[in-house]
């Protein structure tokens, strides 16, 4: 079993979330597939037979917090997972290691699954072990680390078709696999396509990948989720 977690970002809409959904669900495979729509179009993701997840949420769970979402409300609509630390809320929201460790703690307190994003830019890319240990600082010896899933995701690879090399990521997912012990599993983000999955799931470290782009094609999507590598 793989895990394949598909961000769908910003995009989409009720027509694109009904096909989708038409498509994908009730797909036989032994991969895990976990849907991340943009938050309107949750709801229509009732009764999927895959697993469904949020792109983001708020780490507290009510209050007074105008355009925020709880985490309570996204269990309540179905969701088991959320993308938490995606390089794009890092950058353009200015979320901190600190913010991210918060929706961490209260994501997995309600038994939430929180797939952490960790990843460097290109100019950071040969102190990558140094940037992803701070990422990882807060995490590495917490209790409920087994109840999270870290996504790999380099931010020169998203979006722009470039991926390191296999034996890249087998280092890199290994080296977050030493820091964390092993407790949960590791994923790979950045431009994978119908093209490159299987030799990226090939990768022995690797327990799945997370797809933007090409998880919006939904036949290039449908055939990633038959794909039986794994
Ligand atoms: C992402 O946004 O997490 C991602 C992996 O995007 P893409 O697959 O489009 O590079």
């Amino acid at each position: 079993m793989k895990f394949l977690v598909s961000n769908w970002k910003m995009n989409g809409d009720v027509e694109f979330a009904e096909n989708f959904f038409e498509k994908v669900n009730r797909i036989d495979t032994k991969n895990r597939v976990i849907v991340c729509p943009p938050f309107p179009l949750l709801h229509k993701f009732k009764d999927f037979s895959h697993s469904l997840g949020a792109q983001n949420c708020s780490e507290r769970t009510s209050g007074a917090f105008t355009g925020e979402i709880s985490p309570l409300l996204l269990k309540d609509l179905g969701c088991e997972y959320v993308i938490i630390g995606h390089s794009e809320r890092r950058r353009m929201f200015n979320e901190s290691d600190e913010t991210i460790y918060k929706k961490y703690k209260t994501l997995t307190d309600l038994n939430l699954t929180p797939i952490v994003c960790i990843g460097e830019t290109e100019e950071e890319r040969s102190e990558w072990r140094d940037v992803l240990s701070i990422q990882l600082n807060k995490f590495k010896d917490d209790g409920n680390l087994s109840r999270a899933i870290i996504a790999y995701e380099p931010i020169w690879s998203i979006g722009t078709g470039k991926t390191p090399t296999a034996a890249e990521i087998h280092e890199v997912l290994n080296f977050i696999k030493r820091t964390t012990h092993s407790k949960c599993p590791t994923l790979y983000g950045g431009s994978v396509n119908i093209k490159n999955i299987s030799d990226i799931l090939r990768i022995p470290s690797i327990d799945g990948v997370l797809i933007g782009g090409a998880s919006l094609k939904i036949e290039e999507f449908s055939e990633m989720v038959r794909c039986s590598v794994c």
